[in-house]
């Protein structure tokens, strides 16, 4: 199997995601996905329980600016309601992602993580002790405080993408951060002890090949035990309204680039590529998982709130959190994988 010494640089990285043929290159991330994190498909539950943002990132839904989405936060008896359906549906991984929203202090998460930590995922195996749920957070940039509260209140891993390596186009994104803060962030998160995620979109304005190369430099200096890649999806009620979505081909080269980089790391088939168009989602359907992804994050966010936790459009299915759980199931044993 070749082996890619260009993968060392930004430019090497750039003229491999420019090859014509990339055949040989979604072979060796499935060769080394199967050799390192195996068969199994790791699937998360997520509960976005609070479109509330304080943040401008001006390709987002969320930002404060969009004055036209309703805005919701939902109390801490919803948040373990939903978490505890999605526990018993036999999800072993709760996502609690949110906008940067104030409301949800250091003390009023931990509080909600040490109950969901508290649940027993049940389970066919004989095992001795019951299995807790994992945690997964991804609330944006707090202080380190904040960060280490949540971890000794049981939160096993962190979830902050750096959206864009290159500073200049971060700044243009973002009016209210810095690329140097996040990255401060996730080194602090991975000091921490958390399992640290971070990852970018694909297709951002003024992004280049030599961009992406970075992007995934990056994940390996911080260093990321997961990374979700994804196209950058374009949302109308965004300043970013008339930029064309990203290439969801070029995301897919990127993730099995970052299996062969990160090659025991969790790489999600993130949301956004699953919001194809129906000629893309068939190409993808031929096998989601044949270029390095293991993991599958699934939305348990209650009806009434899902349709307002709008990053991108994205066509909205009623949640039935057992139902959509046996069904992915399914489809993941299509492909010959086994879901967890
Ligand atoms: N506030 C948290 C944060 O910033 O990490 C979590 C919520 S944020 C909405 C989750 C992710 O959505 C971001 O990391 C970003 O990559 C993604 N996102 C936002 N707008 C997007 C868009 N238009 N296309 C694709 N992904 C987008």
């Amino acid at each position: 199997m070749k082996i890619y010494p260009q993968l060392k640089s930004a430019e090497g990285i750039a003229a491999l995601l420019s090859s014509e043929d990339f055949t040989q290159v979604y072979r060796l991330a499935d060769q080394i996905r199967r050799e390192t994190v195996g068969d199994i498909v790791h699937l998360r539950a997520i509960i976005e329980f609070s479109n509330i943002c304080k943040r401008q990132c001006v390709y987002c839904g969320l930002n404060r600016e969009n004055k036209e989405l309703g805005r919701f936060r939902m109390s801490r008896e919803e948040i373990l309601e939903a978490a505890a359906e999605a526990v018993s549906a036999g999800y072993r991984t709760i996502v609690l992602q949110s906008g940067e929203d104030d409301y949800f202090t250091a003390g009023r998460l931990a509080d909600i993580i040490k109950s969901i930590k508290e649940m027993e995922v049940p389970s066919e195996e004989r095992t001795v002790s019951p299995i807790h749920p994992a945690v997964t957070i991804s609330c944006g940039e707090r202080c380190e405080e904040d960060y280490r509260i949540w971890k000794q209140a049981g939160a096993d891993r962190y979830l902050l993408k750096h959206e864009t390596a290159d500073p200049r186009i971060y700044d243009e994104l973002h009016p209210c951060g810095t690329l140097q803060q996040r990255v401060k962030c996730l080194k602090i998160l991975s000091r921490l002890g958390y399992e640290t995620g971070s990852g970018f979109m694909v297709g951002l304005p003024g992004q280049t090949l030599r961009t992406l190369g970075e992007d995934l430099l990056l994940l390996k200096e911080i260093p990321c035990k997961m990374a979700g890649i994804g196209p950058f999806i374009s949302n109308p009620k965004t300043p970013l309204a008339d930029q064309p979505d990203g290439d969801p081909e070029m995301a897919r080269r990127a993730v099995a680039v970052a299996r062969i980089l990160l090659p025991e790391a969790n790489l999600p088939l993130t949301t956004s590529l699953s919001v194809l168009s129906d000629k893309e989602k068939r190409r993808i359907s031929d096998n989601p998982f044949s270029f390095g992804a293991n993991v599958v994050m699934k939305k348990v966010t209650p009806d009434k709130y899902k349709k307002a936790y709008e990053i991108y459009p994205a066509e909205f299915k009623k949640t039935e959190i057992l139902q959509d759980r046996k069904e992915l199931e399914r489809l993941i044993k299509s492909y010959g994988r086994k879901p967890l």
